[in-house]
């Protein structure tokens, strides 16, 4: 029996983040009219809780060389030029939005995060004031970077002078195809009522990854889950949508993530972020006034890592993926941050970030709350910090030993850790913490073409069906940081365009 049709719209969207207002804002500017929907009590997702740097480029050409070589054969030339183009002209269209609302955009120069060819082209923009939304956005739930509050304040300022509607506590559940199998709506639960869409253009699907799924993460990554660094809504509800209509999918290995910490509250769902050091690029001058307090060890007591690698938040987490075949363990999950009293003092380990109601958790600026709250133990002697990692003290006081003389050497023989970043574990008491691979976000989701449709596994457009943002990401090897950002703008923007001009008679 046919389902009863509720609302017929132009264009759905699904999902509230960068991606998905920013398509809902190109839909309704190529004449459509536009319904998004979000699942969570307050749009925002991801994005409003992130670092908020937009990556743009001087240069298509060089811009994409340097995004060829980091996919390293993943994702087709025209996506990738595509992208490199729109990072060439993604800062007028902001500036566009933000002069509109009454505020400015704010450019920076930075190279990839690689030595890769055209590495010089590229740079950011931010928006470093976002419109005062008033009481419309909930910013008690979030802990990030003000940039990224910002462009989402903006973003939601430009959908409400649009008058776009956003319908919050409403999950999409099920795309709806014709009999030759192009979509036409959608199923949702709104406020836990059914209801049904159908619509004349077509779907966007911005709804983020599988971040807070652990069941896809098990079926696609190395036999290891992360938690989430900030948010509990995306769920690979996308993914499974697009799969039940024959959509090919890629790059589901790939995740933009680190390690962290974790709350010993079993109700605070999230990894806890270590804080941010600044990104080098392999090749030049490591910066002399930086220096990282602390080492990891595995659960034999061994250094493992680079624990500063030149771009942590994105690459950090993969060495936690090694399988010991002699054991059938994981032996570096959870694996040991260890640090001692001069790097207690010295800074903040943790930087939480989060969206999610009701929450409210920083981190202490001397890090002795989370040893009162036991997420940080302390130990007067290297004795008692191999009891508590549960290894003998003489493999403990000989990891600690090598470091401290790679310290006093200025150089780490075992793996390259930029020397002036090394500081020695040598002042007690010391400190100790599980620590765990994170994620930040995936890259994985449906395969898309350049015009942003989702593609079978053929290679043919699944008619009337758009993915944009971090769903189905073109990122599948190495990424640069503020591209996932800068996608969500540009292929937002391309998905929002395509659908609306589906339209007929528009
Ligand atoms: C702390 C942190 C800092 C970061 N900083 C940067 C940065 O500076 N630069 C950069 O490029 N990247 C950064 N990233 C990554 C980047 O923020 C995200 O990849 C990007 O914002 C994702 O945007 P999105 O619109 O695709 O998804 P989201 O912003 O996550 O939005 C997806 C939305 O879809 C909703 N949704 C999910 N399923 C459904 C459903 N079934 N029905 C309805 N709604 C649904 C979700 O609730 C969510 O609101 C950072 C990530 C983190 C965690």
């Amino acid at each position: 029996m046919t389902k009863a049709v509720e609302e017929v719209w132009d264009v759905v969207v699904v999902g509230c983040g960068y991606a998905g207002a920013v398509a809902a804002i190109a839909a309704h500017d190529a004449g459509a009219t536009v319904l998004v929907l979000e699942k969570m009590p307050q749009p925002g997702g991801i994005s409003i809780c992130s670092a908020g740097g937009i990556r743009v480029a001087k240069d298509a050409d060089a811009a994409f060389k340097y995004l060829s070589a980091t996919n390293a054969g993943t994702t087709p030339d025209e996506v990738l030029k595509t992208l490199a183009e729109g990072m060439t002209s993604v800062a007028g269209f902001v500036e566009e939005l933000a002069a509109a609302e009454g505020t400015e955009i704010v450019r920076s120069s930075a190279s990839g995060n690689y030595p890769f060819p055209g590495t010089e082209t590229f740079g950011f923009v931010t928006v470093e004031d976002g419109p005062d939304s008033g009481d419309m956005l909930d910013k008690s739930s979030v802990r990030g970077g003000e940039d990224g509050l910002a462009l989402f304040s903006l973003l939601y300022a430009a959908t409400r002078r649009r008058e776009i509607k956003i319908e919050v506590n409403t999950r999409a559940t099920r795309l709806r195809t014709d009999a030759t199998g192009k979509v036409i709506g959608l199923d949702a639960d709104r406020h836990g009522h059914a209801a049904h869409f159908r619509t004349n253009g077509g779907v966007v699907l911005a709804c983020g990854g599988f971040e807070a799924d652990y069941a896809m993460q098990k079926q696609y990554w190395q036999g290891i889950t992360a938690r989430s660094a900030a948010f509990a809504g995306n769920t690979g509800d996308g993914i499974r949508m697009c799969q039940d209509v024959g959509a090919d999918l890629w790059h589901m290995w790939h995740y933009h993530g680190s390690y962290g910490l974790r709350h010993t509250d079993p109700e605070y769902p999230f990894a806890i972020r270590m804080k941010r050091f600044p990104d080098w690029l392999p090749g030049e001058q490591f910066p002399d006034d930086v220096k990282m307090p602390y080492i990891l060890v595995d659960q034999d007591g061994n250094r493992f890592m680079n624990e500063y690698d030149p771009y942590l938040q994105d690459t950090g987490a993969r060495p936690f993926a090694f399988f010991d075949p002699q054991r059938q363990a994981f032996p570096r999950i959870p694996a040991w941050f260890i640090a001692d009293e001069n790097g207690r003092k010295r800074h903040p380990f943790g930087k939480p970030t989060y969206h999610q109601a009701g929450m409210s958790f920083s981190w202490s600026s001397d890090n002795l709350c989370e040893v009162d709250l036991g997420i940080l133990q302390r130990a007067d002697d290297i004795e008692s910090l191999s009891r508590i990692i549960d290894i003998p003290t003489e493999q403990l006081e000989h990891t600690i030993a090598r470091w401290n003389d790679g310290c006093a050497a200025s150089s780490d023989d075992d793996f390259a850790r930029p020397a002036q970043s090394m500081m020695p574990i040598s002042e007690p008491p010391y400190y100790v913490a599980q620590v765990w691979p994170l994620v930040n976000n995936t890259q994985g989701g449906p395969v898309h073409d350049e015009r942003q449709r989702v593609l079978n596994p053929y290679g043919e457009p699944v008619s009337g069906l758009y993915a944009a943002g971090e769903l189905g990401s073109a990122f599948g090897y190495l990424y640069i940081s503020g591209g996932n950002i800068a996608e969500c703008f540009i292929g937002g923007r391309i998905a929002g365009k395509e659908a609306g001009a589906q339209v007929k008679g528009k």
